[in-house]
């Protein structure tokens, strides 16, 4: 077949018309139409074979294939994936999945108006900010709080508002890189605040901070090196220490904690994750900390301390560019309510996830095994580790139950490929040529599809 034996433009339209979603406008179509020929023009020229075929059938296939190219491109590209990976707080797959009371309180202020920046007991003009306030400083024992657009933003915010100009201090060992470009001492610059290292890469004293305080230092900055862990000859001085250096000094300590919990992670068999409370009560000035790593809630940054540091934050031009909408707002509010209720652990699914007794999560990997072998596929039931994620507690891990599967001809990575491209796409790990599922990032609700997947992919 050569490029002469290709319809026109106009030709090929008309087929994909006849056959195509009546509601998809016209210049979709045609769009689609000259995509679909310039890409076979170009193979066939390029050298491409493709048999000659009737112009009839020739028209039809190429119809088949426009519409095909028009449903992916309508196809939402933000989509569901089942997380069979076994990391819980997974930044590529997003992070925390949403609580019921979250999911319940985003829908309903989503589609109508709502009281967002309005005080209904008094009928006028409202602060978003207080829907969020009073929950967060009970539960973290500070004496005001403000949510921004995620934890980075946060960081930035406070550095901005408090520093610019001036110095901050930071020990050496927490000069970090958190992930996705976001290095500590680039924000820094970037505030227009001046780095001041402190110590060594492994060890720094309370001492050092005192030494480098001067009348330029804004603030001391204690940064969680959230994803990598330092072991052997170690220091870094406690959050109590460096209290009394700052108070000594009248400048503000700040702590950027990353994720943060609001539950001690230590019943869990993990490591304890710094308490958001417990920074606070340590005599933190400012905390910072995620929405959506242990909180579990959507996408947020936290800022709580001192009243005076947060109207300060509160009164920066940068707020209003940071300021979450309501849908966020409903969400964080559902979430953190679970908290001042006793029950997060109960309903939030990243705590849910941690928390999961591995008698379940075996119970459940056996279902699956049995399904998967009713539909003919070859799977058996393995213990595993499950990973936190998210930048906290690196290293730290879960005894977990999976399901490994062996696939057939096909291979483990394009079985992999065919689970990722399908609805929902599901993701999995491959450890010596098997397809491995950890049940725990998997909800109950999502086990069937799991099966119907596997089942059409194999
Ligand atoms: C994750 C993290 C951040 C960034 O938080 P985001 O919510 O991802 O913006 C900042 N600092 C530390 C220590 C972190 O672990």
């Amino acid at each position: 077949m050569t490029r002469r034996d290709l319809p026109s433009v106009d030709r090929l339209l008309q087929v994909v018309r006849a056959e195509a979603d009546p509601t998809w406008p016209g210049a979709l179509l045609r769009e689609a139409v000259r995509a679909e020929l310039d890409d076979l023009r170009g193979r066939l020229q390029a050298g491409e074979e493709r048999e000659a075929a009737p112009p009839e059938a020739l028209l039809r296939t190429l119809a088949e294939q426009v519409i095909a190219r028009i449903t992916t491109e309508l196809r939402p590209s933000l989509r569901p994936v089942i997380n069979a990976t076994g990391v819980i707080i997974q930044t590529n797959l997003g992070r925390a999945p949403l609580s019921a009371a979250a999911r319940a309180a985003m829908h309903a202020v989503a589609p109508g108006y709502s009281n967002l920046e309005y005080d209904l007991v008094d009928g006028k003009r409202g602060s978003r900010n207080v829907h969020l306030e009073t929950l967060l400083t009970r539960l973290t024992g500070a004496e005001a709080a403000l949510a921004v657009n995620n934890n980075a933003a946060a960081v930035y915010l406070a550095l901005l508002a408090l520093a610019a100009g001036r110095e901050v201090i930071v020990s050496r060992g927490q000069a970090v890189e958190i992930g996705g470009g976001f290095r500590i001492p680039d924000v820094l610059r970037q505030s227009g605040a001046t780095l001041v290292e402190v110590g060594t890469t492994n060890r720094t004293y309370a001492r050092d901070y005192d030494a480098a305080i001067t009348e330029r230092t804004a603030m001391l900055l204690r940064v969680h090196s959230s994803n990598f862990r330092l072991v052997g000859f170690v220091h870094e001085a406690s959050l109590a220490e460096l209290a009394t250096v700052a108070q000594a000094h009248g400048v503000p300590l700040v702590d950027d904690l990353g994720s943060g919990t609001l539950l001690p992670t230590a019943p869990f068999g993990l490591a304890p994750e710094p308490m958001v409370q417990e920074s606070i009560a340590a005599g933190a000035d400012l905390v910072t900390f995620s929405g959506d790593k242990l909180l579990g809630g959507p996408q947020a940054g936290l800022l709580v301390g001192r009243a005076a540091l947060i109207a300060q934050l509160r009164r920066h031009p940068l707020a209003r560019a940071l300021r979450l909408d309501k849908t966020t707002i409903a969400g964080l509010e559902a979430t953190l309510r679970s908290y001042v209720r006793g029950q997060a652990l109960d309903e939030i699914p990243v705590w849910q996830m941690i928390s999961a007794p591995l008698p379940r999560l075996q119970a459940r990997a056996e279902a699956l095994a049995a399904a998967l072998q009713a539909a003919g596929i070859a799977a058996s039931v393995t213990p595993c580790r499950s990973a936190i994620g998210g930048g906290s507690l690196p290293g730290e891990t879960l005894a977990s139950v999976g399901v490994a599967v062996l696939p057939g001809p096909v291979g483990a990575e394009v079985l992999m490929q065919r689970l990722r491209l399908g609805e929902p796409a599901v993701i999995a790990r491959i450890n010596d040529e098997q397809l491995f599922f950890d049940l725990r990032t998997v909800g109950e609700d999502e086990t069937d599809a799991l099966v119907t997947r596997l089942r059409d992919a194999s």
